[in-house]
């Protein structure tokens, strides 16, 4: 199956998908489910923001908006069936990491395929950080007091 296809299959996915996943997180924020199918079923942890990405970086944190709390990207992960994890979102990403290696963007530009793919591989960071807003608990933010009932509910519901 070409790259394309792949991707296809990866959107239709998650398109298929989006509510089933919500709902069971919305309903249990720590819910064991694959991201992108709705399995249960050989979960994995899939990196929100992949390893690669940080090669040239030092600082192996990055903000995040919602409590102004810094965390280690390797840390922010996300449940997804193995399938999906290596077969659908680890293909585009080794592929893209390859155009991005390969492409001096100095000296040449990227094809438009390459694009549309990344494109479509930002649509699916988004989704995964929709999906980590409502699983991110509700922590104690500096400064203020720590109320456990509240600590336990996910962020998105006080957005
Ligand atoms: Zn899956």
């Amino acid at each position: 199956m070409s790259i394309q296809l792949k991707l296809v299959h990866l959107r239709k996915k998650i398109r298929a998908n989006k509510k089933k996943v919500t709902d069971a997180i919305s309903a249990n924020h720590s819910a064991e489910i694959c991201i992108i199918c709705g399995s249960h079923e050989q979960l994995t942890k899939e990196h929100v923001i992949p390893q690669w990405v940080y090669n040239r970086c030092t600082k192996r944190t990055f903000e995040t908006t919602t409590n102004g709390i810094s965390q280690t990207y390797n840390k922010t992960t996300l449940p997804a069936c193995k399938d999906c994890n290596s077969n659908l979102l680890g293909l585009l990403e080794r592929h893209l990491k390859h155009e991005f290696e390969r492409i001096d963007v100095r000296h040449q530009e990227y094809s438009q395929e390459t694009l549309e793919l990344v494109i479509l591989w930002l649509e699916t960071l988004e989704y995964k950080f929709q999906i980590l807003d409502l699983r991110r608990n509700f922590n104690k933010i500096k400064g203020t007091d720590y109320i456990p009932h509240i600590g336990k509910m996910p962020i998105s519901m006080f957005l």
